[in-house]
């Protein structure tokens, strides 16, 4: 019998499995920590500053008048927290969902969605490979200036918002695709945790999106403008996508605020995305964009928002409102309703 070295130890395949096992569990430990101290991530839009600027921001509103339902009690603190605070809102069936299916899926998407997952670099580089022998115009260097610098900043963020309204609409338009972004659109109330209520399928579409056009306006702008040049970041982030992530967390939220009569037709604000989440017939697909209204200008879908609506009722407006309210529904139900346009596809087909 040969003597058991630590190499044939090592290719023991019950011990290659207690090791995969091993690592498996170690992956989802980080990940399960990474989720629950997201307010010290400087990635996530929970970090603690977007939180503070968030909170801020909704008071700021409430001050001023634009979000405060009776302009009598509009600067009180404690009629602010009831109307924004409340249990009524954070302790909600479909807010509790939302926290239960923040800390399942903080766990569950990086590890299944792992292998599908690429950055903006990836596509650059591949359209990078396949162009060699195109003809194009020499890089202008690798020195940066900061004026070139500015231009990739905004061209980037352009493109990236860009990419995920072209995503965004995508799961609107495609049938099969709608399927799993309802489980967004099913949210009965919106709180900053409804962010991230979102099927692994939908928030992989919508990376693919974003990496593919900043990807492609990456490769464009290294190979017609200038090469070797990155964008401004803030710690670690996007400049632009920094700035704007501090009022981010309120297009989740009961906050209406909207950015006045010229800038709502530029940009989107808070409230552009509340009526993306009314469950009125008038409202359904429109403004699909995150942070620029242009997109949806041209194409169509721009629904500005005006006065205080009253209080908007968010869902899908189907008969499956209030249904949705099981972790295992989010995960699964897109599949079942999958399954059944399918049949009735072939069915109407046969007949
Ligand atoms: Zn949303
Ligand atoms: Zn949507």
């Amino acid at each position: 019998m040969l003597p058991v070295t630590v190499e044939h130890a090592a290719q023991t395949p019950s011990i290659f499995l207690e090791s995969a096992y091993f690592n498996f569990v170690l992956k989802a430990v980080y990940h399960a920590t990474k989720t629950v101290l997201a307010f010290l991530q400087r990635d996530s839009v929970l970090y603690w500053p977007f939180l503070i600027s968030t909170l801020a921001i909704a008071w700021l509103a409430w001050r001023v008048g634009s979000a405060a339902p009776d302009p009598g009690t509009k600067s009180s603190w404690r009629a602010f927290s009831r109307s924004h605070l409340s249990r009524e809102l954070w302790w909600h069936p479909s807010a509790r969902l939302d926290y239960r299916f923040y800390v399942i899926n903080g766990v569950v998407f990086p590890l299944l969605a792992a292998p599908f997952l690429f950055g903006e670099q990836v596509v650059a580089n591949i359209l990078n490979s396949l162009s060699t022998t195109a003809p194009g115009l020499a890089a202008a260097g690798t020195s940066t200036g900061v004026v070139i610098t500015l231009v990739f900043t905004v061209v980037f963020f352009v493109a990236y918002d860009l990419g995920r309204f072209l995503a965004h609409s995508l799961l609107h338009d495609v049938g099969i695709l709608w399927e799993f972004h309802k489980v967004h659109h099913s949210a009965e109330v919106l709180t900053p945790m409804t962010t991230f209520r979102a099927h692994p399928v939908d928030l992989l579409v919508m990376a693919w999106g974003g990496a593919l056009v900043t990807g492609l306006a990456t490769w464009l702008f290294h190979r017609f403008v200038h090469s070797g040049i990155t964008f401004y970041t803030f710690l670690g982030l996007h400049v632009m996508i920094w700035v704007f992530s501090l009022i981010g967390n309120l297009r989740h939220s009961q906050v209406w605020l909207s950015y006045g009569k010229t800038l709502n037709y530029w940009l989107i604000s808070p409230a552009h995305h509340q009526l993306h989440h009314s469950a009125e017939p008038r409202h359904h697909g429109c403004n699909r964009g995150f942070e620029l209204a242009i997109w949806d200008r041209m194409y169509g879908t721009l629904c500005v928002p005006t006065d205080v609506p009253g209080r908007l009722q968010f869902g899908l407006g189907d008969d499956t409102d209030g249904r949705w309210r099981s972790v295992g529904r989010l995960y699964l139900w897109p599949f079942r309703l999958l399954a059944k346009r399918v049949q009735g596809a072939l069915q109407a087909r046969r007949a």
